[in-house]
């Protein structure tokens, strides 16, 4: 394992078939630049794991930082508004997302690898907001809170009511509370149907 990885899988794109089905010739979905530009993200990604004030969360880290081997790269387009997007091994990245700040585009990267690890929405939205704090984070949005609710999180745990997030073993992140408060919070326990 490296970090910064020195080489990225990027997944290919079949442009021409030979009679017998086989693919004879294939093409990257993403264009160079896009490649640089994942690269660039990718060492800005290692240099703050190496600097993550966070303790312990080896697992995640090593995942992290063994990009080369536990992501598959893809650029193309997705549903509205959905910048970026994993599907078990397989990250893509849109144009959108190319086009944001080299810090957001660092962040959306990041955001992506932590689902790519194992991580929930809740594990990927406070990894991203506590690393990229004013600096390429965005809050959650209202659709991130059932996910927070019905998923929990493999790293850390939440507070709804105080929007706190903490690691399993207690360490506070410093995420902005306020945009983690919980919305629509379940209606109190203790009731029942009469
Ligand atoms: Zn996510």
């Amino acid at each position: 394992m490296s970090c910064p990885a020195q080489t990225i899988r990027i997944r290919t794109r079949c442009v021409e078939t030979a009679w017998h089905g086989g693919c004879v010739s294939s093409v990257r979905t993403c264009s160079q630049a896009q490649i640089d530009a994942i690269f660039v993200a990718l060492d800005g990604i290692c240099a703050k794991i190496d600097s993550c004030d966070l303790r312990g969360l080896n697992d995640l880290k090593d995942c992290l930082r063994n990009t080369s081997e536990n992501v598959v790269w893809k650029c193309g387009t997705l549903g509205d508004s959905i910048v970026a997007q994993t599907s078990g091994n397989e990250i893509t990245l849109t144009p959108s997302a190319f086009g944001s700040t080299t810090s957001r585009f660092e962040a959306i990267v990041f955001h992506e690898m932590v689902h790519a690890c194992g991580g929930t929405e809740l594990d990927s939205e406070a990894f991203e907001n506590h690393c990229y704090r004013g600096a390429g984070a965005t809050a959650p949005t209202s659709d991130d809170f059932p996910k927070f609710r019905d998923d929990g999180g493999r790293w850390v745990n939440w507070n709804g009511s105080t929007g706190s997030v903490t690691t399993k073993d207690g360490q506070t992140l410093n995420v902005n509370t306020a945009a983690f408060v919980d919305p629509s919070p379940p209606s109190g326990g203790g009731g029942g149907w009469f």
